[in-house]
């Protein structure tokens, strides 16, 4: 498939392309935008079980959770933006102090222009169509380049993309990391790239040639800390589903567990229980369990799970590379500077540590690179408020994992190494759109007093006034 892709593949060509389809105003009025939203959902609902059978050959997902991550996410945040999307786009009026009168002032948000969005491929319909919503709300033009990792998901989503949207601005193209290079080196007007830190880093560097802005959705360890007070039945159970799911491959998974001391015993009960009662008592048997996605993927996890200082296995540990399978582990006693400490899992391994207090705890997280996620398990809301006033992170569930990313309202992006920028909702129009400032003065006054010569009575003025 990749031969096939490289004759034919010309980034120039097809940025070009889309280039000339933006200059042209295809993608400027609001009932286009709407029209190419209502297409996508036509997409989603026309095709849901052609992607929820391509999302199981590539991930072993099953079709409920399909629905839920992926395709039902997907057509939420369509139909929110377009019941929004009038009135994001509507200029802002801006007021106006006294010392710009007679004037007036408003906000316009104007679409960027070209961008490029690459995708990763641990929930590649909604991971590629979601930036893809914002972008084309905002007025863009889209190429966009879903993960080869998830390579059915990926054919389908060029197929049908092709087919439902305006192609003369909105291209998906397939390809690995020769392609991706190539569409970096093109000149583009905003690049939204949702995958891992090292590969983040490339893609600002290229972006920097053309001081192209970018949005950086990456990943890294996201923390969860169980207080002595928690709900242990719906800690265990949310912290169980919020990590397994999707075999552990979500960017915003529980990535280890930072549980007070005392409470270890009854959480990890409450997470085997969960677990029994998720997949059964052979979750290799269980249809709504996932696999690894590559083999190089399961034995980079199989390397963290028998590294030197992982720890021992409390609950699961089995795996078979045939299958891709590895069954949700919980560890403990893992070393805090061993890999599977240091380096985000992405997989369903999770390590759980004691802490002698919530400080102990804080201090761990402060210690480590800011994180996409964190987690707190308490019924204490001063615990809660003290986790949120002491940590940084991009963004936060209590009592609950992974939801977060759910409202649209809250913006969804990392800080620091956890990536830079934000979208869902009104800010990933935002993210899409330029803000652009404009004043308009009357022409019917026009005080002298701003212009030279400069006297003592203007500047008494003009400083009386500002
Ligand atoms: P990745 O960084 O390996 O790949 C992401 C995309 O970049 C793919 O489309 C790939 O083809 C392309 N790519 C790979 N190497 C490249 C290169 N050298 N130059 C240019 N492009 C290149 O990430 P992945 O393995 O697909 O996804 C896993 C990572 O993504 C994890 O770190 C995870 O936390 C993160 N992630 C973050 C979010 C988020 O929303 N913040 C969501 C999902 C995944």
């Amino acid at each position: 498939m990749t031969a096939t892709i490289q004759k034919t593949f010309d980034a120039a060509a097809i940025v070009g392309e889309v280039r000339q389809g933006f200059d042209a105003g295809v993608t400027r009025s609001l009932q286009w935008r709407d029209a190419q939203l209502d297409a996508m959902a036509t997409m989603l609902e026309d095709n849901a079980d052609k992607f929820a059978a391509a999302l199981n050959t590539d991930l072993g997902k099953a079709s409920t959770e399909s629905w839920l991550t992926e395709i039902g996410f997907t057509l939420s945040d369509i139909a929110h933006t377009r019941s929004h999307l009038a009135k994001w786009a509507k200029p802002r009026k801006a007021s106006v102090p006294v010392t710009f009168q007679p004037g007036k002032a408003k906000v316009v948000p104007e679409p960027k222009g070209v961008v490029l969005v690459i995708a990763p491929w641990n929930y590649p319909v909604q991971l590629l169509l979601s930036p893809m919503v914002a972008a084309i709300a905002a007025g863009n033009a889209i190429v966009a380049k879903p993960s080869e990792l998830a390579p059915a998901t990926s054919a389908m989503l060029s197929e049908l993309c092709a087919k439902y949207l305006d192609t003369s601005v909105i291209r998906v193209v397939e390809g690995a990391v020769e392609e991706s290079t190539a569409l970096l080196e093109q000149p583009f007007d905003h690049i939204f790239f949702t995958g891992g830190t090292r590969v983040g880093k490339i893609v600002m560097r290229a972006a920097a040639e053309h001081l192209t802005p970018v949005t950086l959705e990456l990943g890294g360890k996201s923390p969860a800390i169980v207080a002595a007070d928690a709900n242990v039945e719906i800690a265990g159970r949310r912290l169980a589903w919020g990590k397994f799911v999707n075999a552990g491959q979500t960017c915003i998974a529980p990535d280890y567990l930072l549980v007070e001391r005392g409470m270890k015993e009854p959480l990890l009960k409450a997470i085997k229980k969960s677990l029994g009662e998720f997949y059964g008592s052979d979750p290799k048997k269980s249809a709504d369990y996932g696999r690894l996605v590559s083999d190089d993927h399961f034995d980079r996890i199989q390397g963290l799970l028998t590294g030197a200082g992982s720890g021992s296995v409390a609950i699961g540990g089995t795996t078979d590379r045939t299958s891709r399978f590895v069954e949700p582990t919980v560890l403990i006693d893992s070393d805090p500077e061993s890999a599977v400490m240091s380096e985000e899992i992405f997989g369903p391994l999770l390590p759980v540590l004691e802490t002698d207090s919530i400080d102990d705890a804080i201090r761990f997280v402060r210690e480590r690179p800011k994180p996409l996620a964190l987690y707190v398990f308490s019924e204490d809301d001063d615990t809660v408020e003290k986790v949120l006033a002491e940590t940084s992170s991009g963004g936060v569930s209590v009592n609950g994992t992974l939801l977060h990313i759910g409202p649209p309202e809250l913006p969804f992006g990392g800080i620091g190494p956890s990536g830079m920028g934000a979208y869902h909702g009104k800010t990933g129009f935002e993210t899409f759109s330029h803000l652009k400032s404009v004043y308009q003065k009357s022409t019917r006054l026009d005080l002298k007093v701003l212009y030279p010569p400069y006297t003592t009575l203007k500047e008494r003025i003009l400083k009386l006034v500002q």
